[in-house]
């Protein structure tokens, strides 16, 4: 650990802390406060946290979760930065702001930063100091705040389509800086100071990046190609070494910059305290960094993958083949895998899957007899399928995702719209975030839309091509294996026991669905 929150992949990771105001005709809803707070760590290339605390006052005396989670990190150094849209979020009285003060003490060992928007909370220096003391006891802060959000409005109206600062992002080339005189510029501690080339990509990276997203969008997953990377000692941007993990892959191919777009990869925090991602949000196009790496509607289509294979950060630890795949005959739930009851004459307890549905009749099913019979079931599907039809539905797809997409582009371009109308004062503050509100609401339903249009993708490679996936089935990863049988054979349904006393297999209990929509051609065999 180094003297800033900084993740492997060199990016430094600061709270973004929202809290909603007692006043509602005044103060900014948290989403705004939050977008003003992303504006400033995306400038400056940091992975943004979320603290919000919902609707709890700041005079109330009522307990804020997220503040002092956020506190508790700062505390031990693990959280080096604070963005706050304003300091009344911040504090309630004097005496949390001696608090603050006190962990922004250049003397501590990780210092706390504090930041607004506007950029003018300073507590690391006298003056920064004295100037929030004398604001505690300053009334009328609402009127400033929001002047200041309008301020900030217009600049990100100002900056739209230009791309934040930063860290060289993995895929770009990078450069030494140069000082307006035109010598080399360097850092404080003498290294060179290294700046991105922003319309430049790096070969090889590049190739890396398609290839990991053609992996994913196969079924691969975000520890796959991670482990891939370290096997390969592909070097960091950084710290030139490869210590690839799943979220830093997902922190790479989540960028929007990727598809040529501006957007934030919002992290937020969970109430177990550990990290989660949230999709990203697109906010438009960037002008400045060269041509997209990966076309849009397959970045987007990515996303939602992601998204939907619960990959962004929170795979449940134990994993098996068929995780998430069989479901209960009798009430839809998803069955687990867990040991089995002990019967007289077992050598040992033998794995089931099971309903664990309240009541009776929920079936358990012997699972190593279940797994067998369904990875027989889905290299014969890989043998006998169509690729043609496959190939032929791609191109349907092909053809939705675009129209997705441009849907998408559409509402990006109304939200740009009724942020200039507000920046511009046509349009009262209430009504610009109900518009916001709304027009999200659309980009989450288009988006949902462009996830199912991979679902045979996995499979694909495989297609009508006789043995092939049984020759490649040991060398693939759990998560490659479980996309394809999924590709190949839907959801799974298990029936309830025929025989009364053990979950013994039946191939007759089980239900897959039909061959994947290639019905049109089914090659003879
Ligand atoms: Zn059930």
């Amino acid at each position: 650990m180094n003297n800033q929150t900084t993740p492997a992949n060199g990016t430094p990771t600061v709270a973004l802390y929202a809290r909603l105001s007692d006043d509602r005709k005044h103060g900014a809803s948290i989403e705004s406060q939050l977008e003003d707070c992303f504006a400033l760590a995306e400038e400056q290339g940091w992975q943004p946290v979320e603290f919000v605390d919902r609707d709890i006052s700041a005079f109330s005396g009522r307990l804020r979760p997220a503040y002092e989670a956020m506190m508790a990190k700062a505390r031990t150094g693990e959280i080096t930065r604070v963005v706050a849209w304003d300091l009344d979020r911040l504090y309630r009285d004097p005496r949390e702001l001696e608090d603050l003060i006190a962990l922004a003490d250049p003397r501590r060992l990780h210092p706390l930063r504090v930041y607004d928007p506007a950029g003018d909370l300073n507590l690391d220096t006298e003056g920064g100091i004295t100037a929030a003391r004398n604001r505690v006891n300053t009334a009328n802060m609402e009127s400033r705040s929001k002047s200041r959000r309008v301020k900030r409005a217009k600049a990100r109206i100002r900056k739209q389509g230009i791309s934040g600062g930063g860290p060289r992002p993995f895929g770009w080339l990078a450069q030494q800086a140069v000082e307006p005189s035109g010598k080399p510029a360097f850092k404080k501690d003498g290294t060179p100071k290294v700046i991105w080339i922003r319309n430049q990509h790096d070969p090889d990276e590049v190739a890396l990046i398609k290839a990991a997203v053609a992996d994913l969008l196969k079924g691969a997953s975000l520890r796959d190609i991670a482990m891939r990377w370290n096997a390969a000692k592909v070097p960091q941007p950084q710290t030139g070494r490869a210590n690839w993990t799943a979220h830093i892959v997902h922190a790479i191919v989540a960028s929007p910059r990727l598809a040529g777009l501006l957007g934030h990869r919002k992290q937020v925090i969970d109430d177990s305290g550990k990290v989660r991602y949230e999709a990203v949000e697109v906010v438009g196009e960037a002008k400045d960094i060269g041509p997209p790496i990966i076309d849009r509607a397959t970045w987007e289509r990515l996303q939602q993958v992601l998204e939907q294979r619960g990959a962004t950060g929170h795979m449940p630890r134990r994993r098996s083949l068929l995780t998430g795949l069989v479901t209960c005959e009798k009430c839809g739930s998803v069955m687990v895998r867990s040991g089995a009851r002990r019967h007289n004459g077992d050598a040992e307890a033998r794995k089931v899957w099971r309903c664990m549905a309240a009541g009776g009749g929920h079936p358990s099913i012997d699972a190593q007899a279940l797994e067998e019979w369904l990875i027989e079931a889905t290299l014969h599907r890989a043998d006998t399928a169509s690729l043609a039809a496959m190939v032929r539905q791609r191109g349907k797809q092909g053809q939705e995702a675009a129209e997705l997409v441009s849907q998408l582009e559409e509402l990006e371009r109304q939200m740009d719209a009724a942020a200039r109308s507000y920046a511009a004062g046509r349009l009262p503050i209430r009504a610009f975030e109900e518009a916001s509100a709304e027009l999200q609401r659309k980009q989450k339903a288009v988006q949902s839309r462009l996830g199912p249009l991979t679902a045979t993708a996995p499979l694909e490679p495989y297609a009508g091509r006789r043995g092939l996936l049984r020759k490649r089935w040991p060398t693939l990863s759990l998560d490659e294996q479980r996309a394809i049988i999924a590709a190949a054979l839907g959801r799974v349904t298990v029936g309830p026991v025929r025989k009364v006393g053990r979950p013994t297999f039946d191939s007759r209990r089980v239900k897959i669905a039909p061959a994947p929509r290639n019905t049109t051609k089914r090659r003879k065999t």
